[in-house]
Formats: structure tokens, C-alpha cells, sequence
């Protein structure tokens, strides 16, 4: 089996979501895949990771959240209705966002990881609803109750040794399985994130309890390559990179 991973520009819209559906779906091993909160969808967009730090530091302000909270739901929003989905996900979220707030204990990391994660979780939730629709049988799968046990660092976690043998359980025979990226939960229960960019960790971690053929990582560009392509956009892909 193949565990692919999505990142935030591979699923910032309808779009890019309908293109990740048929990637997924064109190859039976690709059982389990790990997405990331929804990126930019143009260059001077921002990533809704983003919106939800700025989101939380309103509220740990003691500012008035509405405004930037209604952004982050507006993205979901777009998606969910591009992808014909039923409206209630999107005033699930909604609801979701307003309880973590309201939730927040006094550690300001814990408050600000739980924050981050809801981009992955929510999305996931929206991805797995969108490969259902799409005929696609799908299940969204909880960090937490799959097993991604993290160290409390907030912010800047890793993965406890035990969670490898507990992740290992996690495929579904007829199910393909929509596991968000970038969060885990302490032992205490609590949210905690990877370092930004942190999807990626959890799609290797995920890949090697599962002891998967290919861990695929899914990205904005067709290659790796020697030269950041948006600054020389004649830079030669790199064909064949050896381990050495
Ligand atoms: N959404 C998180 C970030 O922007 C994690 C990720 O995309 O890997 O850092």
C-alpha cells in the first residue's frame, strides 16, 4: 500500500480537491492520505494556517474575533459549495472554530496548536466527504483515536516511540482513509502541532508504521528542482536523486 500526502496548495479549492480525488483514485494502493489545511490559491493569497494564527492572536488579545474568524469559515464556505457538498459542514465548522475558542484553557501554546490544527482537521473532514460524493469511499480518521501520540513542545512536537505500533492498525479495508496532517494529541488528550509545514512529518511517520511501499509527498511542482523555480523559472528538474 501507498500512503500519499497533499500539500496546502494541492488542496486550496474545488479544484485542486477534485485533481487529488482522481490522483488518489487512479492507483487501488493508495489507501491512506494525509492533507494539509487549504494553502494559497494564488500568489498573494494567504494560507489558511495563517488565518487561524491571526485568528487566535485576536483572541488571545481580548479582541473582537468575528471578522477573522468569518474569514477562515469563508474558505471552507467556497470550497463546500464549489463541491456541491451539504451546507451543513460548512456551519460545522463554524461551530467547531467558536468551541475551541471557547474551550481555551491558560496555556496560550496549547490554545494557539488547537487553533492551527482545526485547518487540517476541518479540511480532512471536507476531503472525505468530497471522495464519498464523488463515489469514492472515504473515512475521516482522528489523530487521536488512530494513535499520533506527540511530546507536549507546542508548536514544535514529536512523535512519542508508541504510536508507531498503535498507527500501525490504522488501514480500512474498504475505505480509502483521510488522516489530517500537522497535529497529534499529548498524552494529557491535548492538541499539539509539528513545526509549520508539519504535514509532511505526519505522512512519513504514517508511512512508516504501515510499513507502506512508497510514502508519496504530492506537491505545487512537477519536480524537485536545483533552483527555486519561481525565481528561475528556467531551472532544470532534478531527474534522479540517490539516497548518497
Ligand atoms: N498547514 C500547516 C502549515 O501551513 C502544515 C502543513 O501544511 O504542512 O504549516
Amino acid at each position: 500500500m501507498k500512503v500519499v500526502k497533499f500539500g496546502g496548495s494541492s488542496v486550496a479549492n474545488a479544484e485542486q480537491i477534485a485533481k487529488i480525488i482522481d490522483i488518489v483514485t487512479a492507483d487501488a494502493a493508495r489507501r491512506v492520505v494525509v492533507v494539509s489545511a487549504p494553502g494559497k490559491r494564488h500568489g498573494d493569497d494567504t494560507k489558511v494556517t495563517d488565518l487561524l494564527i491571526a485568528l487566535a492572536q485576536t483572541v488571545l488579545e481580548g479582541n473582537d474575533y468575528e471578522t477573522a474568524l468569518l474569514t477562515v469559515v469563508a474558505r471552507y464556505a467556497e470550497i463546500q459549495t464549489d463541491l456541491e457538498l451539504p451546507e451543513d459542514i460548512t456551519a460545522e465548522i463554524e461551530a467547531d472554530l467558536r468551541e475551541r475558542i471557547a474551550q481555551r484553557g491558560a496555556n496560550e501554546a496549547q490554545f494557539m496548536d488547537t487553533m492551527k490544527a482545526s485547518g487540517e482537521d476541518n479540511n480532512a473532514k471536507v476531503i472525505a466527504e468530497a471522495f464519498c460524493k464523488r463515489g469514492a469511499p472515504a473515512v475521516y480518521m482522528n489523530p487521536g483515536d488512530a494513535g499520533m501520540l506527540l511530546s507536549d513542545e507546542f508548536g514544535n512536537a514529536a512523535v512519542l516511540d508508541e504510536s508507531f505500533e498503535k498507527l500501525a492498525a490504522l488501514q480500512h479495508e474498504n475505505c480509502i482513509v483521510i488522516f489530517p496532517g500537522f497535529f497529534g494529541y499529548t498524552q494529557a488528550g491535548e492538541v499539539a502541532t509539528f513545526p509549520r509545514g508539519g504535514s509532511d512529518i505526519t505522512g512519513a511517520i504514517l508511512a512508516a508504521a504501515l510499513k507502506a511501499e512508497v510514502y508519496e509527498n504530492f506537491t505545487g511542482v512537477d519536480s524537485g528542482y536545483a533552483m527555486d523555480p519561481r525565481i528561475v523559472p528556467t531551472a532544470p528538474a532534478i531527474e534522479l536523486m540517490t539516497y548518497r
